[in-house]
């Protein structure tokens, strides 16, 4: 089972912090800002035209839908939904579904852009997508949380499908989710649709190692990262932010791997322990009450203090824009791995690359999620169950090529690890465009 996030609304209260530090006066940096602004920075770098610049700002189809609740109490309520499909160029589109009550297009936008990036990196077959509803999934039974999750994949049903768009989980949402999308759409079919979703229950088609795979995945890079920077994990210590289905097994997987996981927060609060927290005792913790607050074997500590804590690796696990231009100067940590989608402004970049931070980004780190997700899809689609061995070998491959893949191209060309991620991206995006042509 999936551990629910924690992260929700923390979103809405980053935003506006980062707002109100960032001067009230400038207009407001969206994560949509962020990801086009890094687009356009990888552009430049490879030298195309402002055509080829458009079209990969701009979503090839984006559907707002109205996503009606008969709540438990017999009342009516109404949700806004958003399904984005960013990008089809190298297959159907792909990527999560968001739950969260500050979800708005922009940013659906920017996540699906991102994982457009991400599948073309990771070399998966897909384009990117994101959806995502403005709803707190905290304030709702399951029952209400199921008519939600049915009504709004009848909603955006004519525009998904196994070879047309795949969604999956993501900050909100859960294989429950994933399986009443499922069983919505077989059932509008007429036939089972295993292919539909990702994220699945074992038991509905689901991919062994799906629900750890993104954590694996930051796993693998961050200790790849830390070597590269000179750094022996098994006498290196780190700071995990978000404690949701991302941060929780990172945490764990990194103190498995012998690194001192000395801070780690969640929407509520944070803890800390200079010796290393107990992360299996902690998760257990959380499974019982809910938050890492209150936990006995550590130190309460300032939530956001986590993320400027004393480490040598910061995994930032939850949401957009946590590290941002008032705050990245105060960053100890040596390497950033970013866990979450977009958890740095491009400000923040700037700033860390300055002070010789190593920054990791997101559409390499995290991007052990969709892989699998992507193995889970060639398994419904053969029929055929791989052994959880088989799912982790090709996912630490996988993770690997592309970290050296990433690593000599910005070593060649002395940049970011983020703008070389980013042009290597775009660059096989372009590419699949220029091969197809364009219609008519
Ligand atoms: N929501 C995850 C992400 O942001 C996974 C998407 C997927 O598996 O399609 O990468």
């Amino acid at each position: 089972t999936t551990l629910t996030d924690n992260d929700v609304a923390a979103a809405s209260h980053e935003a506006s912090v980062r707002r109100a530090r960032e001067g009230a006066a400038a207009p407001i940096a969206t994560p949509l800002d962020d990801a086009r602004a890094q687009l356009a920075e990888a552009i430049a770098l490879l030298g195309f035209s402002d055509g080829t610049h458009r079209l990969l700002a701009t979503p090839r189809r984006e559907l707002t839908v109205a996503v009606p609740l008969r709540t438990d109490s017999g009342e009516t309520t109404l949700f806004t939904g958003y399904r984005v499909q960013h990008n089809f160029s190298r297959g159907p589109a792909k990527g999560g579904l968001r739950y969260a009550p500050n979800v708005d297009l922009d940013e659906v936008r920017a996540l699906a852009m991102w994982m457009t990036w991400k599948c073309a990196l990771l070399d998966v077959p897909y384009g990117g997508a994101k959806g995502g509803i403005a709803i707190d999934p905290r304030a709702h039974s399951t029952a209400e949380l199921e008519r939600v999750t049915r009504r709004y994949t009848s909603e955006i049903l004519p525009i998904i499908g196994p070879e047309r768009d795949i969604p999956a989980p993501d900050i909100g949402t859960d294989e429950r989710t994933m399986a009443w999308m499922m069983d919505t759409y077989s059932v509008n079919s007429g036939y089972t649709v295993p292919g539909i979703v990702t994220g699945k229950p074992i038991a509905l088609g689901g991919s062994l190692g799906r629900a750890s795979a993104t954590s694996r995945g930051v796993t693998h890079i961050a200790l790849a990262a830390l070597r590269h920077a000179g750094l022996e994990p098994a006498r290196s210590s780190a700071a995990v932010q978000g404690f949701g289905k991302v941060g929780a097994d990172t945490a764990r997987f990194l103190a498995e791997a012998g690194v001192r996981v000395r801070a780690v927060s969640d929407q509520y609060g944070a803890v800390a322990n200079d010796g290393g927290l107990d992360v299996e005792a902690l998760i257990a913790h959380v499974r019982e009450t809910g938050s890492v607050v209150g936990f006995a074997e550590a130190d309460e500590l300032d939530r956001d203090a986590v993320l400027t804590a004393d480490v040598d690796l910061l995994v930032p696990a939850a949401v957009e824009g946590v590290l941002h231009e008032a705050n990245a100067a105060d960053v100890r940590a040596k390497v950033v791995v970013e866990g979450a989608n977009g958890p740095t402004t491009p400000a923040a970049d700037r700033i860390l690359r300055e002070q010789g931070v190593l920054v990791v980004p997101d559409i390499l780190a995290n991007a052990g999620g969709v892989i699998v997700s992507y193995f889970e899809w060639v398994q419904a689609n053969q029929a055929y169950w791989w052994r959880a061995d088989e799912v982790e070998s090709r996912l630490e491959e996988r993770m690997l090529n592309a970290w050296e893949h990433v690593l000599g191209y910005a070593g060649a060309r002395g940049l970011s690890l983020r703008t070389a991620a980013t042009a290597l991206a775009v660059e096989r995006v372009a590419e699949a465009h220029r091969l197809r042509g364009l219609y008519p």
